[in-house]
């Protein structure tokens, strides 16, 4: 009889799946390492419990303690989940532009969300930086994770992604390839396997374009959520990458329905863009069969169905042209 004693001891330990319907052309063996399947549905829990450890270790989190973050997404609910168990209580701050189904998510773990208005930029203090500084010092207990500049997000990947991919491989991995947010699950991840593959594991970027990581000088909005960045954080090892590959809003959407229709991979779009960037690579380096690439997917697809997965709203933003490549011929034509 196995009968867990938490979610949290679940997290982790997620499978590699094979990738076989979007790689056409391409000999070596695409593998994803698909994060949802942690409990909270992303690779986020891992860098949830690792930091809420460290800091009850440290003495920054007491027993009673707040833990407040600004962040909207993954991180929110990695933290809401360890820090429920435990009996913490969790307050995020976010941008009122986040929508109400992901403020929902949040109240559903039993956050509490502190909401700002977005047009407040980092230095204003209703911003939700500035307001999540503000009631982490003046809340008795509070403690701030700063997931950014907290070095247990990169060691949460050193300790367990890294050694899951080396051991499910069979040593065989040759490449790892990750979306950069904070930095963190590249940077720890691919610490380990160039550890302990004597450098030989090569470590490719996937990065939006116009974020800072694949070229600082041309800087600009795009719509992928969670990965790419307008600086550079403390959680990410700008020597660790050998490769960093940039790719559009379309082609990582593209991929990302792909995944969904050919893989049975119901994914987010930052997982799509990191498949898209691992193609890419894959064809212009010619991987051979004797090549194992290991793709992380950071997250579901669930919390993309009013946009990645809706066709209104793709063609509202300028991504009609995908949403006809991606779609079946309807039998009633
Ligand atoms: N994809 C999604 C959906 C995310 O939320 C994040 C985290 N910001 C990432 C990718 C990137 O992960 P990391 O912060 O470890 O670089």
């Amino acid at each position: 009889m196995t009968i867990h004693n938490s979610t949290s001891e679940l997290i982790g330990n997620t499978p590699l799946i094979k990738l076989n319907h979007v790689t056409d052309g391409i000999e070596a063996t695409i593998a994803a390492k698909v994060e949802y399947f942690n409990p909270g549905g992303s690779a986020k829990d891992r860098i949830a419990e690792r930091i809420i450890d460290a800091a009850e270790r440290s003495g920054e989190l007491k027993p009673g303690g707040v833990i407040v973050e600004p962040t909207s997404g993954n991180t929110g609910v990695g933290l809401a989940l360890v820090a429920q168990q435990r009996g913490y209580r969790t307050i995020f701050t976010l941008p009122d532009k986040v929508s109400e189904a992901k403020r929902a998510v949040l109240r559903a773990y039993g956050a509490e969300v502190v909401v700002t208005p977005t047009d407040a930029g980092p230095d204003d203090p209703r911003s939700y930086y500035q307001v999540a500084e503000r009631l982490a010092r003046t809340i008795p207990g509070g403690y701030r994770p700063n997931q950014y500049d907290n070095p247990n997000g990169p060691l949460s990947h050193y300790h367990t992604t890294g050694p899951e991919i080396w051991q499910a491989t069979d040593h065989k991995v040759t490449h790892f390839v990750a979306g950069i947010g904070t930095g963190g699950t590249i940077s720890g991840t691919g610490r380990y396997l160039k550890e302990v593959s004597d450098g030989k594991v090569q470590v490719i970027g996937a990065d939006p374009e116009g974020s800072i990581y694949s070229d600082p000088n041309d800087v600009h909005q795009y719509k992928i959520e969670g990965v790419g960045e307008d600086f550079y954080p403390k959680a990410f090892d700008r020597d660790l990458p050998d490769e960093i590959v940039q790719v559009t809003d379309a082609e990582a959407f593209e991929m990302t329905r792909r995944l969904a229709a050919e893989e049975g991979l119901l994914v987010g779009g930052s997982a799509g863009m990191a498949v898209v960037s691992a193609l890419k690579y894959a064809r212009e380096h010619e991987l051979d069969a004797d090549q194992t690439v290991v793709v992380l997917l950071p997250d579901s697809g669930r919390g993309y169905m009013e946009k990645i997965f809706n066709d209104d709203w793709m063609r509202a933003n300028g991504f009609g042209d995908v949403v006809e490549r991606t779609t079946r011929p309807s039998l009633a034509e």
